[in-house]
């Protein structure tokens, strides 16, 4: 009996492991793309597959009914006019609805594919030279600039838009190590005719948002200035710009000379590990105004060094209203750039 018991479970779970593998790599038909069920990375919100559109390579968000409005959001703000211009900003192609099987609808934003997946898997893995750790922090941050910068060209208006969710998970990286900031399922519109500023209600909406790693100390500690929320939210945006600067010039091999670099790390998992809580946070950050430390290797005092810290420091100053913009800190990496190399850098579009 024990046997024929033993026998029975393991054919249950060959049966199960079998089915889960062909629903992780099955063909399915999305409108003209053709999924490859190739999990190739999960977020808070979506899960991204590999598909094909006409025989380029594309990545498949899919968003369960739960998340509709998260979908929605990320839409729209993909079809912003002018946004899709942008060299820094992730292509967009196109979005669906579909049935699931038992009936219930979800949701796929399908966009380009980034072979390198998202920046933190990316530095991981590798380390950088300094000319590709300045083109990806200035590529990111020109992204940033763009989406804060309200435009009118012709008859299209781009409004300002907040991210709200920058972390080095929502940054992709190209085949040339050339980077673009994706998911905008939070994003906000700042201005124009449906600007999304707060109504009295709407406050904890507004302000507590995006993950709690990379949040601001006014964020944590429910200080953020609604009186001025535009300006407000753009400050909180450039607070984690500058947690990502920290994260990837740690990863830079010619700031480590005649050593090794460290192994990688996200802002703040030293002093709270993979999982950091709202509260943990609110003390670190908001309370202490604790912030990542600086490797011993930068504390010589080079000018360039000098440069590369004082940019971080203010992108994350405590006062959000003493941070750099978006626009400054380009300038500041643009600068940096050039310290080792005299590639010059494109302006901002
Ligand atoms: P969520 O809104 O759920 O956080 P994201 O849009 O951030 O979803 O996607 C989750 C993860 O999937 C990303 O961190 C990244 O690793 C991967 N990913 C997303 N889009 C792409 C893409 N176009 N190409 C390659 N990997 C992607
Ligand atoms: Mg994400
Ligand atoms: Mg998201």
């Amino acid at each position: 009996l024990i046997a024929l018991l033993t026998v029975a479970i393991a054919a249950v779970v060959i049966i199960a492991l079998f089915l889960g593998h062909r629903m992780m790599r099955g063909l399915a038909d999305v409108g003209s793309v053709s999924v490859c069920w190739q999990l190739i990375g999960r977020g808070r919100y979506g899960t991204v597959f590999r598909g094909c559109l006409h025989e380029r390579c594309v990545a498949v968000k899919l968003f369960s009914s739960a998340n509709r409005q998260n979908y929605v959001n990320e839409r729209s703000i993909y079809s912003l006019p002018l946004l899709q211009q942008h060299d820094n900003i992730a292509h967009f192609l196109s979005a669906d609805e579909r049935k699931t099987a038992d009936g219930r609808p979800e949701f796929l934003i399908v966009m380009d594919f980034y072979p390198h997946g998202c920046l933190s898997r990316y530095l991981s893995v590798h380390t950088v030279d300094w000319s590709t750790c300045c083109r990806m922090n200035h590529g990111v941050t020109r992204g940033l600039a763009f989406l804060h910068t309200e435009l009118n060209r012709g008859d299209q208006y781009k409004p300002a838009v907040a991210h709200r969710d920058v972390t080095s998970r929502n940054i992709l990286v190209r085949a040339d190590l050339s980077c673009v900031l994706a998911d905008f399922g939070l994003s906000m519109r700042l201005t124009g005719s449906r600007p999304c500023c707060p109504v009295d209600n709407d406050t904890m909406a507004i302000s507590e948002v995006g993950t709690v790693r990379y949040m601001a100390p006014e964020v944590l500690g429910g200080a953020l200035n609604l009186r001025d929320c535009e300006a407000a939210l753009k400050q909180v945006d450039v607070y984690a710009l500058g947690l990502l600067y920290w994260e990837t010039f740690r990863r830079c091999s010619e700031l480590f000379p005649g050593e090794a670099v460290p192994e990688y790390q996200l802002a703040f998992q030293a002093e709270l590990g993979n999982h950091p809580s709202f509260e943990e946070m609110q003390i670190l950050v908001a309370r202490e105004k604790f912030r990542p430390r600086f490797p011993e290797a930068w504390k010589e005092n080079s000018l360039v060094l000098r440069s590369l810290k004082e940019t971080m420091e203010d992108c994350w100053d405590q006062d959000a209203e003493a941070r750099l913009t978006a626009q400054c800190a380009e300038e500041r990496l643009c600068e940096l750039a050039l310290w080792w190399s005299n590639k010059s850098c494109r302006p901002t579009a």
